[in-house]
């Protein structure tokens, strides 16, 4: 990675990095990706420890921060240059000394990762700027000529928070990681309720924003949910809530988990609290119920690879933002929309996300909802029709479809949340839902039956394939058998949860409708592989899941070279497509990563050695390369292993780790819970409306963007 220094004769740029407020995972990589791309653009760039309170205090809280002093940080929770909240700079007096300690080190840029809080007290600062300078320069505190070289304050703020409450940003650093620790805990829970039959109240961080708790409820497949900008809409929520639990208890449900936020609600804005949902429950249905308040743990832990990959890109726009704002200044959120990154207006974001809290408080929960993005507002409408769901008689007169669903492609983790939703989505509708065993195998076969509503009871967070799967796509006489199971079976439509060898089926399927009648029926291809290579969609179901084994795995291949000047070659999954090894890379800090993409060339493999030497000469400990499985078949991992160790002449030792199947395996991330049980229930509305047009059209859904766009080719 190369360094660029400063033309001659014109001071390096010089900027500051801090993190104010609640720490959130994450955190750390975004101060790496600034300090690093700050250093890469020949910039100066300092750290200021513990926030605000370090550019009050001035002295050694701020320092100067080399390449290396954020090595090995990405994997750590919390903000190594810590954080802190301070009363200090709520005063124009303590930002006074901060505007003194700033021009001292002639830092005039600030990328501030923190809440909305830290955002306000640094947009106040950034507005004063001019006169505190001017008072410095009067007071004699500060010299004219150094306040004429800073007229402006520069600053690029990140949100740093796991609530996820912030206007202009679809995700802010340390939301997903908090999701991570939450499904982790209800998932254990679910387990231990379902062995006594009891209910649990969790109750999960958020004060002004039901995030957590939605997306939690969403990924556990809990019963009830409470958040603060929605509450029950009716004044006997509590009714409703116990019909729910004890209808769910007569289907056969062994466990009820009801999930709060802590600054959950009624319609008159009386706070509801766990332990009055724990009371309620307990007298309601005489059961055993317990609450757990899962607290900070949610804050906690190594953070997600998405919340890593998310700082590090952020911290990286941050700079360039900066560098590009040259002598005009101006102030920025930074923040990713539609899985890109974006700049908006810092104040416009700040306000918008304080509206919200304050449209709470003024019991104007419609307008709290607006101001949430649509694919909170989208996600909390499939939670309600999944909660409010339950197995009953279809209409009289209703025409009953029959839908059969299957799995297609290597296993993905979400494949069976995915089942799961569309199940239960279909028999709530009416219709007669059918699991296909073992993918294109079984159809052949007609090996398939009958799903009901406890069928796929604890299929929301199980890894694998209930269904099983597998790479067959059918040839010959399989499209012949094919259509024969199709007409036994009475098939109105085909839900394919796969990855390439479902949509290849899919595609040979509708291509030959001509020849076989019985394909006329609408199909429909879910993207679920861990490779992530499929049309049309940007983030297939099962791709979070490997890259955060991925990222683990990586994380303790390094440790294991603690003492050892060492070089690791790791090898991923994802055949020819880059993505595993391009986001695993970022997340773990790998100095290289080859891909079937790039390609790989004996002059890249000489130039990435020399840089191996180098580093290590120089005193580095642990090398991390990461390959594709797929990235060249001559420059194998042994091949690159023998390579690097014979030609690095004892300087360092090499290894190799070929990570396999646990990349496949695992129980699915939140996020692809999330994004399985969206585009699961778009594809059953999709399938069900489509089933009554007399040209059904076979298509695939994709994610577009995170916002969860649904779209069809
Ligand atoms: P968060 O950034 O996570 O929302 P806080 O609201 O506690 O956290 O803010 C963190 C710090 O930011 C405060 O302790 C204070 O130093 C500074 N800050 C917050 N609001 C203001 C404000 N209105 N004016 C000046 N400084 C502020």
């Amino acid at each position: 990675m190369s360094m660029a220094q400063p033309m001659k004769g014109i001071a390096p740029k010089r900027l500051a990095v801090l993190t104010s407020g609640g720490d959130a995972p994450g955190m750390n990589a975004a101060v790496r990706a600034v300090v690093r791309t700050g250093l890469d653009h020949g910039a100066e760039v300092f750290a200021i420890y513990e926030g605000f309170q370090g550019m009050v205090d001035g002295g050694d809280r701020i320092r100067p921060m080399t390449w290396d002093a954020v090595g090995g940080i990405l994997h750590r929770g919390g903000t190594i240059i810590g954080t802190a909240r301070c009363a200090a700079f709520f005063t124009r007096e303590g930002r006074l000394k901060a505007a003194r300690n700033l021009l001292e080190f002639e830092i005039d840029s600030l990328v501030i990762i923190g809440g909305d809080g830290s955002l306000t007290g640094a947009h106040i600062f950034r507005q004063e700027w001019p006169e505190l300078l001017a008072e410095l320069v009067e007071s004699g505190q500060a010299s004219a000529e150094v306040a004429g070289r800073h007229p402006v304050l520069t600053i690029a703020g990140l949100v740093g928070s796991i609530d996820n409450d912030m206007f202009g940003t679809d995700m802010t650093i340390g939301a997903d990681t908090a999701l991570h620790r939450i499904t982790a805990a209800i998932d254990a829970i679910s387990s231990t309720a379902a062995s006594h039959q009891r209910a649990f109240v969790v109750e999960v961080m958020g004060r002004h924003c039901g995030y957590l708790a939605l997306m939690g409820a969403l990924a556990c497949g809990a019963d009830w949910v409470l958040i603060p900008e929605s509450p029950p809409d009716v004044d006997n929520w509590e009714d409703v809530m116990c019909h729910l639990l004890s209808s769910g208890r007569k289907a056969g449900r062994r466990d009820s988990i009801v999930i709060i936020a802590e600054g959950a609600r009624d319609r008159n804005g009386s706070p509801i609290s766990s332990t009055y949902v724990k009371d309620v429950l307990e007298q309601r249905l005489g059961e055993d119920v317990r609450v757990t308040i899962l607290g900070h743990v949610q804050r906690g832990g190594s953070p997600s690879a998405f919340d890593r990959n998310l700082g590090t890109l952020m911290g990286h726009a941050a700079v360039e933002e900066i560098l590009a704002a040259g002598q005009d200044g101006g102030a920025s959120l930074i923040g990713m929309r539609g899985n890109r990154i974006t700049k908006s207006p810092l104040m416009f974001c700040v306000e918008q996300s304080q509206a919200v809290a304050r449209a709470i408080t003024e019991k104007e929960y419609d307008k709290a909802m607006e101001l949430r993005s649509s694919s909170f507002r989208e996600a909390f409408r499939t939670l309600k029709t999944l909660v409010q769901a339950l197995p009953h008689e279809p209409d009289a007169g209703q025409r009953r479809l029959r839908l059969a669903v299957l799995n297609a492609g290597g296993p993905a983790p979400g494949m069976n949340t995915a089942a799961r939703v569309a199940v239960r989505l279909g028999v709530d509708t009416g219709h007669i839902m059918l699991g296909v065993q073992q993918g294109f195998t079984g159809l052949i076969k007609g090996d398939m039956r009958e799903l009901g509503w406890m069928s796929v009871a604890g299929w929301a967070s199980a890894g694998g394939s209930e269904l099983g799967t597998n790479r067959k796509v059918p040839v010959g006489s399989d499209l012949y058998a094919i259509s024969k199971s199709l007409e036994n079976w009475r098939i109105d439509g085909l839900l394919i949860i796969g990855g390439w060898t479902g949509y290849e089926a899919a595609y040979r399927l509708c291509t030959e409708r001509n020849n076989f009648p019985a394909f006329n029926i609408p199909m429909l291809c879910l993207p679920a592989t861990i490779d992530n290579n499929l049309p049309g969609s940007e983030l297939s179901i099962g791709a979070d899941t490997a890259l955060n084994s991925i990222a683990e795995a990586v994380d303790k291949i390094k440790q294991s070279a603690v003492a050892s000047r060492r070089c690791f070659v790791v090898e991923v999954m994802g055949r020819r497509c880059g993505y595993l090894a391009l986001m695993s890379g970022l997340a773990t800090g790998a100095e290289r990563v080859y891909l079937h993409e790039e390609g790989v060339t004996l002059a890249d493999l000489q130039a990435d050695l020399n840089h191996l030497i180098a580093g290590f000469s120089r005193g580095k400990r642990v090398g991390l390369m990461i390959r594709d499985e797929e990235a060249n078949p001559v420059y194998s991992a042994s091949f690159m292993r023998d390579l690097f160790e014979e030609e690095g002449k004892g300087l360092f030792d090499v290894r190799q780790a070929i990570l396999g199947h646990l990349q496949q395996g695992g129980n699915p991330t939140p996020f692809d819970r999330i994004q399985a049980t969206r585009l699961a229930a778009r594809s059953i509305e999709w399938l069900i409306a489509e089933a009554e047009k007399p040209a059904p059209a076979g298509a695939f859904i994709g994610l577009q963007d995170f916002a969860g766009e649904f779209g069809r080719a």
